[in-house]
């Protein structure tokens, strides 16, 4: 069969054969630590559950709008309105299938051949991919973890060309957990206002930040740049929603109307009755997600202070999401024989850095239980040593 030339461009995800092993290994029986979620292992608050559970029952199961239920577009303007004081409207909303599918779906309206997406490494894997998917040329910036994985100004100028569209923006960032301070994301939007670019802002972990750091939105800082902004977000990170497939994005009312239009196409409307559990997950009390929060912040600390006293590891502390990422250089290992060996000799797992564009890195995830950390840490220290 001849496949499309767009499908052999794209990389298949290098983290799923450690993370099938892992669970063929846990099939087996073995005590496996697993360090590689990528999720919050919490349930569902019960309070979204009922509400999905009710909307069920009251018949919410057809078709809906292809840019979503107009009651969680209203709910969802006005969360951006106060939470992150960005004024859009309900026509500046579109409900997507995950955050995800809102990137996706924003990248394939806005990137055609030859449109260059500058993308600051470590990144999330998916941009690159979803970039490839459209068309368009990632750009890779490498940052360092003495910058605590920051892109510079610098670094941003000097990346753009004549062909650049969109720089991707993720604080707090997945993989490496850092957190750009506001006049951090000042500058940035200076620079995209001047060389009159887009700006994607992937704010999915808004909700997950530590020691007291402030999130700033891009969208908010001015209307010239209000006007460059796509806000993405998504439910499954701060309400523990991964499974339920919600996500947004707001942006130019031009903007997401292309994107209905492609979703009108694509995927229709999301589950209508899920969207009713995020209308609850934004219309109630937040004491669930300051809860999630505070089970984080405990797991943070053990882990930091843990791998911090391990002398062939280090890595910046992380002000937000609930990943730490680990340089490995000192061990000689690349990440993916690091990862291998990590899983093979002490059982446990992790995801090599390569995945994210670094690969003298790991990425260790805290959404796990404290006795699976501590007793993780443990023998992590052991396989290092
Ligand atoms: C988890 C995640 C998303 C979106 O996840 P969905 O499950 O599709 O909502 C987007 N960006 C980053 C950086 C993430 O880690």
């Amino acid at each position: 069969m001849k496949l499309a030339a767009r499908v052999s461009q794209v990389t298949p995800s290098l983290t799923l054969a450690i993370a099938a092993k892992a669970k063929a290994m846990k099939a087996e029986g073995i005590d496996v630590c697993s360090f590689s979620a990528g999720e919050p292992d919490f349930p569902t608050p019960a309070h979204i559950c009922e509400a999905a559970k009710q909307a069920l029952d009251a018949g919410k199961t057809r078709y809906g709008a292809a840019a979503g239920e107009p009651e969680l577009r209203n709910a969802i303007a006005l969360k951006l309105q106060i939470d992150n004081n960005i004024n859009y409207q309900p026509a500046n909303i579109i409900v997507t299938n995950g955050g995800k599918h809102s990137l996706f779906n924003t990248i394939l309206a806005l990137i055609e051949h030859g449109d260059e997406v500058i993308i600051p490494a470590p990144y999330w894997l998916s941009y690159p991919e979803m970039v490839k998917l459209a068309g368009g040329t990632p750009v890779i910036v490498e940052t360092l973890a003495e910058n605590a994985y920051k892109i510079t100004p610098e670094q941003l100028k000097a990346a753009i060309t004549p062909k650049t569209k969109i720089f991707i923006l993720n604080s707090p960032s997945n993989p490496t957990g850092t957190v750009y301070t506001p006049e951090e994301i000042r500058t940035i939007a200076e620079i995209i206002v001047d060389r009159d670019l887009l700006v994607i802002s992937d704010e999915i972990y808004e909700k997950i930040l530590y020691d007291g750091v402030e999130h700033l939105s891009i969208g908010s800082i001015a209307p010239e740049v209000f006007e460059r902004t796509i806000t993405s977000n998504g439910f499954a990170k701060s309400y523990s929603m991964t499974g339920w497939r919600l996500g947004y994005a707001a942006a130019p009312v031009e903007l997401i109307d292309a994107t209905i239009k492609i979703q009108g196409h694509s995927t229709s409307n999301v589950c209508t009755f899920a969207q009713y559990g995020a209308i609850a997950a934004l219309n109630h009390s937040q004491a669930c997600v300051q809860e999630m929060l505070e089970a984080f912040t405990v797991r943070r600390k053990v882990m930091y202070e843990a791998i911090s006293s391990i002398s062939k590891l280090s890595c910046p502390k992380p002000y937000g999401a609930f990943y730490l990422f680990i340089d490995i250089r000192k061990t000689g290992m690349t990440s993916l024989e690091f990862c291998n060996a990590l899983l093979e000799e002490q059982q446990v797992a992790a995801i090599p850095g390569i995945a994210f564009g670094a690969d003298n890195c790991i990425r260790l995830s805290y959404a796990t239980d404290l006795k699976t950390i501590q007793e993780g840490l443990k023998r992590l220290e052991k396989f290092v040593s």
